[in-house]
């Protein structure tokens, strides 16, 4: 069989769109797979109770230079550019104007400790102030930003990302997963459902096998997260050991979601945000009403996150309810109806959140996303150099392969 397809870009998320969107205009011959029944991946805006709710990427972070931005005016999506009302707590509910200042200047302190005096570890821990009234809180915040501990994590990579970052922060009330996935080019040869089992190189190319038979082609374009990389569910021939160590060294962080739906009266004001306890690593943050909507966004980050995945979601709404009645009052229970959780560290395909470097390992990055033979090509957000565990990062980690892929294959096209 000879390899009738030039490209085959294996994944259909922000980074499989992206690069897919790059290459359907050209001369290429292109092919997109995806092993679920949609596409977007870690995308995904879900219709429920009459409200558009992203269960992953939700903030346009960076705005004002993120493509989806571009994309989202181009193509008539509203975009709302107010502030994160996520620097803010409730009426000071749990969380004093002193404490709030005080908590935030130690994670601020923290913060340009990495930047200005780098621990020699590399290990971002390594810059706490060991008796530091506030690294439960700075620790919660790493929970969230980066998905595990300071610990865990590259002080290096955590830099790279901070320093990047506009910090404007804005959103598609039509949801993001939506933008995304509405950004697919059309027409474009798409295969749902199609997981690739394995890859191989072939004297011609690359050949993938799934259950609906083998595909040949010149090249292979992975977008696929680390954790389905590094994790054996595609097997990769031994000359990409070094991509599958690199995944490995870049794991995916641990974040979920759970909303609560508001019935009836409640004390809740729309697009206000409340910590659950400050104090507390696995607390969640809770963003309430947004857009006015009646829903509570319990954001669970870190070890936090391991409370939905590791006891199911029942336990997820349990903890947000508890810490929404020590805050608000026992009356509100019977306002909070749970409505959907999400348990992306356990969803097939996909394994975890975002990704950060583990201590010593910032440059795992550019390892990854290095071509193997002008024939296999790695996208996705963890490949990005400052960007990662963003739907732009992954976007221009699509679009950054595809151009590799246009040079190898066609030069004139680039
Ligand atoms: C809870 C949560 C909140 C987030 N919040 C934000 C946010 O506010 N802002 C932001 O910018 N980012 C956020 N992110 C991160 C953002 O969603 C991701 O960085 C981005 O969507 C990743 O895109 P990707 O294309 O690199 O990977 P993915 O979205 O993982 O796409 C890879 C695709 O490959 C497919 N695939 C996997 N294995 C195979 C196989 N064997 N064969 C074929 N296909 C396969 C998967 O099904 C998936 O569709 C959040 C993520 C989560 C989970």
């Amino acid at each position: 069989m000879s390899a009738d397809i030039d490209v085959v870009i294996v994944g259909a998320g922000a980074a499989g769109i992206a690069a897919a969107r790059r290459l359907a205009p050209t001369m290429l011959s292109v092919l997109l797979i995806e092993a679920t029944a949609r596409v977007g991946g870690r995308a995904s805006t879900c219709n429920i109770a009459n409200m558009p709710l992203d269960l992953g990427c939700e903030w346009l972070h960076s705005a004002d230079r993120n493509h989806w931005t571009r994309l989202a005016e181009a193509s008539g999506y509203a975009i709302d550019q107010r502030d994160p009302a996520w620097v803010s707590q409730y009426r000071d509910l749990g969380f004093t104007q002193t404490e709030q200042s005080a908590a935030s200047q130690a994670f601020a302190a923290w913060s340009a400790r990495l930047m200005s005096a780098p621990p020699p570890s590399d290990c971002a821990a390594d810059a706490l102030d060991p008796d530091g009234e506030w690294n439960a809180f700075i620790e919660a915040m790493s929970g969230f930003i980066s998905g595990a501990a300071p610990n865990r994590l590259s002080a290096k990579d955590f830099v790279a990302y901070d320093e990047a970052s506009t910090d404007n922060n804005w959103r598609a009330p039509a949801g993001y997963g939506a933008l995304i996935a509405s950004s697919l080019p059309r027409p474009i040869d798409l295969r749902l459902s199609t997981p690739v089992e394995s890859i191989e190189l072939d004297r011609k190319g690359v050949k993938l096998e799934t259950p609906a038979g083998a595909i040949r082609a010149r090249t292979a374009l992975l977008t696929v997260s680390t954790a389905a990389l590094a994790g054996g569910a595609i097997k990769l021939p031994s000359c990409l050991e070094a991509w599958r160590r690199a995944a490995a060294l870049l794991p995916l962080g641990r974040n979920e979601k759970a909303f609560l739906e508001i019935v009836g009266d409640s004390p809740f004001e729309p697009e206000t945000h409340a910590l659950g306890n400050p104090c507390d690593p696995r607390t969640g943050s809770y963003f309430i009403r947004p857009f006015g909507r009646p829903v509570i966004e319990c954001f669970l980050g870190g070890e936090g996150a391991g409370i939905i995945e590791d006891a199911g979601p029942a336990a997820g709404f349990e903890y947000a309810a508890d810490q929404l009645v020590a805050l608000f009052g026992s009356s509100v229970r019977r306002r909070l109806h749970p409505l959907i959780a999400t348990c992306w560290g356990r969803t097939t395909f996909i394994g975890g959140a975002y990704s950060y470097a583990l201590p010593g390992h910032a440059a795992e990055r550019a390892v990854l996303a290095r071509p193997f033979e002008q024939r296999i090509f790695f996208a996705g957000e963890a490949t990005h150099p400052h960007d990662f565990s963003t739907a732009h990062g992954a976007y221009h980690s699509g679009f950054r392969a595809a151009e590799e892929v246009l040079a190898a294959l066609a030069p004139g096209q680039l």
